[in-house]
């Protein structure tokens, strides 16, 4: 029997593989490869998309993160709040500018525990990152109902949440946002990608300087920047994917939606849960299995199962960044952060993406319950 992906970029590039084509002889045509009209284009497309004013791409999901971050002045002596249980690119993007990661746990939903975020600030915390984890956005109102009166900045990290919404609003929208396009994401190029999502013209300014060798325009360096561009063969995929991206959310929410019926009615996979008020994207399908305290060898050996049936089943993530070496340092120990920890050793992610189709869907839950069964 054929697998069945996690995710399947070969049916995405087969609905745009004419435009794609098209794009790509274009840009050869006039072989301007970085920047251009193809890069300008998908910025303001993808704006209008996002309902923000302003859109700059850069290279990667980890640049817009940090060149927000440096462009709000974050370096060393300063700290930013974010969730333990995230990419390791968000706490990175941190380090990278100089300042400290300090980490919080999360919610149920897997999202930034906004109350901790908010008791987490102190005198240096210059930012909080909320991360859109799997597809729905977090609490952002909360957080900055919380936030209100100090100076931390809410830097949303939107790598995961192409489209989605909380109370109607999408990421970015009246602050500033990062996301990745990165292959897998909701929106994903042929390569690395990334773009800076805000209202605010100066930020969005100071992010494109920043991007660009520290000026506007060609030997203009008005800071010490660097080169985080977007590329015009990447802004051609996408722009053809943007057009679909609307489409191909609705077909991951419906996804979901089968996946919840599907595992209605047992006691052994908790499914996800969405939070009220938001309009979820469905990056990836996230279910719970195994017992507080088992370390991970209950999941551990449904994932082995799955993919030996040629199932692409994943662990977003398997360490929360406290236990990783990398942020060791930080000096958090095991049981720091019991949500997180929690999460990491029982979580697995099932195959999800717009072409999934009904019956792949039911062979991915008849062998879920058979391998937790
Ligand atoms: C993908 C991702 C990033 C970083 O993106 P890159 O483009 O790979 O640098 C950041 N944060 C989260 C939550 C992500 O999933």
């Amino acid at each position: 029997m054929r697998g069945i992906a996690l995710v399947d970029l070969k049916a995405a590039h087969a609905e745009v593989e004419q435009e794609v084509r098209e794009g790509f002889e274009r840009v050869l045509a006039c072989t301007g490869f970085v920047g251009g009209a193809e890069v300008a284009a998908f910025e303001q497309e993808f704006a209008a998309f996002g309902e923000v004013r302003h859109c700059v791409g850069v290279a990667n999901g980890t640049d817009a993160l940090e060149l927000v971050l440096r462009a709000l002045g974050l370096g060393p002596g300063d700290e930013a709040v974010l969730p333990a249980n995230t990419f390791a690119a968000t706490a990175e993007a941190v380090a990278l500018t100089g300042a400290r990661p300090v980490l919080v746990d999360c919610d149920e939903d897997y999202l930034i525990d906004v109350e901790a975020a908010a008791a987490a600030v102190g005198p240096r915390t210059k930012a909080v990152l909320p991360v859109h984890l799997y597809g729905q956005l977090a609490p952002v109102e909360r957080l900055g109902a919380l936030l209100e009166g100090g100076s931390a900045r809410i830097v949303e990290d939107a790598a995961q949440c192409q489209g989605g919404r909380r109370l109607g609003r999408q990421a970015g929208v009246g602050g500033v946002a990062a996301t990745s396009f990165y292959p897998g994401k909701n929106l994903g190029a042929y390569g690395d990608a990334g773009a800076v999502l805000t209202d605010d013209a100066e930020l969005a300014e100071a992010v494109r300087i920043l991007a660009n060798h520290g000026g506007r325009s060609k030997y203009e360096h008005v800071v010490v920047g660097r080169n985080s561009r977007l590329d015009a063969l990447q802004a051609v995929v996408l722009r053809a994917k943007l057009k679909r991206l609307a489409g191909w959310n609705e077909a991951r929410r419906a996804a979901a939606a089968r996946y919840d019926a599907l595992l209605a009615g047992q006691d052994l996979v908790r499914t996800p849960t969405v939070l009220e008020g938001n309009e979820h994207v469905w990056h990836l399908y996230v279910v719970k299995v195994g017992e507080p305290g088992d370390g991970g060898s209950r999941r551990d050996a449904v994932v082995e199962k799955l993919n030996a049936e040629g199932i692409g089943a994943g662990v977003h993530y398997p360490f929360p960044l406290h236990l990783t070496p990398a942020f060791a340092h930080l000096g958090y120990g095991p049981g720091a952060f019991p949500r997180a920890e929690d999460a990491a050793d029982r979580i697995l992610s099932l195959p999800l993406h717009p072409h999934l189709t009904a019956d792949e869907q039911e062979r991915v839950v008849e062998a879920l319950l058979a391998a937790v069964g």
